[in-house]
């Protein structure tokens, strides 16, 4: 399914530029407009997905897959890289900008300008179990409704 209005299917058909560093069969791999830091790579499904309730595993499968090669690239290039953030955005409250699903492979260096904020102070165990269990549930439901 091609999404006409949507910017990543207009690059995964060559309808739009893209500094293109990788390309396979299922997935496309180019540099982001608007980089954390020089090397910063959207890997992106080329049908169209919104986010990871529509990906199908196997193709979610192949982005990891070349987002890990990505990272272990960034790491043996010349741009500067002593770690990797692979960050996917699933939905507006999760930041996600651009509803075609992607994977951000992000080299980062000490003092790079990148940050995620949060609380991250320690949960009770109980808390921790409970949240365990509503996982589950949730896995339970997902392999209800995928019989
Ligand atoms: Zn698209």
């Amino acid at each position: 399914m091609v999404d006409d209005g949507c910017i990543f299917c207009t690059i995964v058909h060559g309808r739009a530029d893209a500094s293109i560093a990788h390309e396979d069969e299922s997935v496309i791999a180019f540099m982001d407009l608007r980089p954390v830091n020089p090397g910063h790579l959207l890997v992106v499904p080329k049908t169209h997905s919104v986010g990871l309730e529509d990906l199908p595993e196997d193709v979610g499968v192949q982005v990891w897959k070349v987002a890990h090669r990505l990272g272990r690239a960034l790491r043996r290039s010349d741009l500067r890289c002593e770690g990797v953030n692979l960050l996917l955005a699933d939905g507006e409250a999760a930041f996600q900008e651009v509803f075609h699903v992607h994977l951000h492979v992000i080299p980062r260096f000490t003092g790079d300008p990148f940050r995620i904020g949060s609380d991250w102070r320690v949960h009770e165990r109980e808390q921790l179990d409970e949240a365990s269990a509503a996982v589950r549930g949730g896995l339970a439901a997902l392999d209800a409704s995928q019989r």
